[in-house]
């Protein structure tokens, strides 16, 4: 099987012009039978591996899932890519199970999605037996193993695959799996020499921040202000924060819900639902949210609380940007989170709570890198970014290193007058001069340090003694109460005069003034573009309600992206539009178009229709451009301009009437060496002016409407 085939399809079926790293690869080992481990991140692209055998290859492949509330959609999107899919799980009836079952054996289903239970179900192998398979695809596959987090105990049933189908190649595809469920993954499933795969896990669309958490919703709001219409998930640490959160959200005007697994059934379904139909634009959620869903425009994911390990972030933002375009995620940090959360894994006294801290430990240093985050993740999961990524808080506002000692040496001699018994709060309070009673009491007005460190602000202090502490010049003593101790590198300071280094945490309002002035203006074209795709955006979600299918079906918000900048007006152009296979531009390419040319002819001619009307009148009687011109008294310039916004409007106009055939061809051809959009003054250069402006501006919207080349 030839791979020339597979990406045919991958354009034909999904209007994708390249496969992403390692799609191809895996697709070829697919085709010569291979049994596969796939281990790519969520949004990676994992789907594409199995879909491409499956239509390029004879007879059909089953998919096992154990997301049945997913199916429905998943058959849904293949669908409108021309694919013939279908579903078989619990929440069908027995005669719509019966009817996918007979258009299964009659060979018209290429792609058949069925549940764990379904599979391993008495009389369903005998039924697989009937017809000719291609591939078996196990999503999920982690729920084979005991060690990963969503065990399911069907999946272990699976064994059965290798000894009834042997030759039926498996691909078994996850974007979780440690070293041991991999290993698990490939016992269980009886696989005698698999090909491994494992996919770089970086996100580049996914841009990363950790904030402080100071005034949280303050920051919310304003962040989700800054952002209307983008769907967007915020998760919480408890039930009731979500709760909390939504109503706020929603006082303040913002269209919120909230999520979690203390809902009724039907409550948290219909929350799903609103989210994933672009009807709720905010989830407040718990971790308990996420995995049933597919949603590929999640622009933004914001953290309220610090996530227990790296893992759960890293899937959790990864919900974010699927479709591949530019997604943001935000973490609120705050020390307080690090207690609880620490507090809560030692309150649970599970077996592998040693493993739970350290986890916790290494989103704590995440949390306060000073380094590339992006690189501190990849490193995380064994990957080398081998440089800085560029789209993180770090990367776009790089520490600035100062000499910390005096402040250093002010917060250490007070610990040590305190006699290591103060916490971070209290210090603070001290070195601050503060009048609280609880000072007064213990006297510890009278210790030297006391109202030293007066110039600096709480926050400011508090954030200093976090850098302290983590550079190992202070401890956390949380057996007592979390109180401050000194180490021998504070010692070290405090009575060998050793230097501190400490970084300037610039204020959230000083990042905000660089990231303003760092920030180009929007620029008219930009504008416009923004414009447009929310014109896509609005007409998308028409359709979608029309059709009671999740709008990301329809086209991705990459794919309007795309088409707001290009604007393609013809069938050729609308292909090029990565995310637009045959069977989109039909069923939807002319609405799309449609819109595009509306938009054009009201934005980029603001002719009114009264004085095209005249043009046209002229045009009819067959004057040429110059007659019109001088009839009008406009210059032949406009005239120009005023026959391409008739062609927008549909009008029919004959431009060979103003420019030979060979002309417009030269027009065609140059436009091949520019991008887009085309200057009309570019071409003009290009032609060496061997072709009026007036021309070349006809034959450019000729080409726009038609794609001729
Ligand atoms: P996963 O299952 O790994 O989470 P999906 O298979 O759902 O990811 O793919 C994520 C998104 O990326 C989908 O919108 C999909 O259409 C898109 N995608 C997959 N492969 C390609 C490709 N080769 N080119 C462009 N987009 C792709
Ligand atoms: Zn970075």
């Amino acid at each position: 099987m030839n791979l020339d085939l597979a990406r045919n399809a991958l354009k034909k079926y999904f209007g994708y012009d390249h496969f992403r790293p390692m799609q191809a690869e895996i697709i070829q080992a697919i085709y010569d039978k291979k049994n596969c481990l796939v281990l790519m991140p969520t949004g990676g692209g994992k789907s594409i591996c199995f879909q491409i055998p499956a239509v390029t290859l004879e007879g059909a492949c089953v998919v096992v899932s154990p997301l049945i509330s997913l199916m429905k959609d998943q058959v849904e999107g293949l669908r409108v890519n021309g694919i013939r899919a279908s579903f078989l799980n619990s929440s069908l009836s027995s005669e719509e199970q019966q009817q996918v079952e007979n258009d299964f054996f009659s060979g018209e289903i290429d792609l058949l999605y069925v549940s764990p239970e379904k599979l391993v179900s008495q009389g369903f192998i005998p039924l697989l037996k009937r017809v000719k398979l291609n591939l078996f695809a196990i999503d999920e596959a982690h729920c084979i193993s005991a060690w990963g987090h969503d065990f399911r105990p069907e999946y272990t049933k699976m064994k059965f695959l290798k000894k009834e189908f042997p030759d039926v190649p498996i691909v078994a595809l996850t974007a979780t799996a440690d070293k041991l469920t991999r290993r698990d993954i490939i016992n269980q499933l009886h696989f005698q020499q698999p090909e491994i795969f494992v996919a770089s896990f970086d996100r580049p669309n996914l841009s990363l921040e950790v904030r402080p958490g100071q005034r949280r919703l303050e920051q919310i709001k304003k962040f989700v202000g800054q952002r209307p219409d983008q769907p967007g998930i915020i998760y919480c640490l408890s039930r009731k924060s979500t709760e909390n959160l939504a109503a706020k959200l929603n006082d303040a005007g913002f269209n919120a819900a909230c999520y979690h697994a203390g809902l009724r059934d039907t409550e948290r379904s219909e929350v799903q639902e609103g989210f994933i139909k672009d009807n709720v634009n905010i989830i407040c959620a718990t971790i308990a949210f996420g995995m049933g869903i597919d949603k590929s425009n999640v622009r933004w994911v914001i953290h309220y609380n610090l996530p227990k390990n790296i893992e759960g972030y890293y899937q959790e933002i990864g919900r974010s940007g699927r479709d591949g375009a530019r997604a943001e995620t935000l973490l609120f940090y705050s020390f307080g989170d690090v207690s609880l959360l620490r507090d809560i894994l030692t309150g649970n006294n599970s077996e592998n709570q040693e493993i739970q801290l350290a986890k916790l430990e290494r989103m704590r240093q995440y949390a306060e890198s000073l380094a590339c985050r992006r690189r501190v993740l990849l490193n995380y999961f064994g990957e080398d970014l081998n440089k800085n990524c560029g789209n993180c808080d770090i990367c776009k506002n790089p520490p600035q290193y100062f000499d910390g000692t005096m402040l250093a040496q002010k917060a250490f001699s007070a610990v040590y007058r305190l006699r290591e018994q103060v916490g971070v709060g209290l210090l603070i309070d001290v070195l601050r001069g503060s009048g609280k009673r609880e000072i007064f009491e213990k006297k510890y007005h009278e210790i030297k340090t006391y109202g030293q460190g007066r110039d600096l602000p709480f926050v400011d202090w508090r954030h200093y003694i976090a850098q302290m502490t983590n550079l190992g010049y202070l401890e956390i003593a949380h057996d007592q109460k979390n109180v401050l101790k000194l180490t021998p590198a504070s010692h070290r300071v405090l009575f060998k005069n050793e230097k501190v280094q400490l970084f300037k945490m610039a204020t959230l309002k000083e990042r905000q003034q660089t990231e303003k002035a760092k920030a180009k203006p929007v620029t008219h074209r930009q504008r416009s573009r923004n414009e447009l795709f929310e014109e896509l955006r609005q007409l998308r979600k028409k359709l979608a309600q029309q059709k009671g299918v999740p709008p990301y079906i329809i086209f991705s918000d990459a794919s309007l992206e795309e088409m707001a900048v290009n604007q393609p007006m013809n069938d050729v152009a609308m292909r090029k539009i990565s995310g637009v296979g045959e069977r989109k531009l039909q069923l939807y390419g002319d609405f799309f178009m449609e819109a595009i040319r509306e938009y054009v002819k009201f934005n980029t001619n603001s002719f009114s229709s009264d004085i095209l009307d005249i043009t046209y009148e002229f045009y009819r009687e067959k004057l040429s451009i110059a007659e019109i011109a001088r009839e009008r008294n406009l210059t032949e310039s406009i005239i120009s301009k005023h026959l391409s916004a008739l062609m927008l409007r549909g009008k029919d106009i004959d431009i060979f009437r103003f420019i030979s055939e060979p002309e417009a061809k030269q027009v065609w051809k140059a436009i091949r060496y520019l991008d887009k959009p085309y200057k009309v003054k570019s071409i003009y250069e290009l032609l060496k002016g061997s072709i009026s402006y007036d021309k070349i501006h006809l034959a450019l919207t000729y080409h726009e409407l038609t794609g001729v080349k």
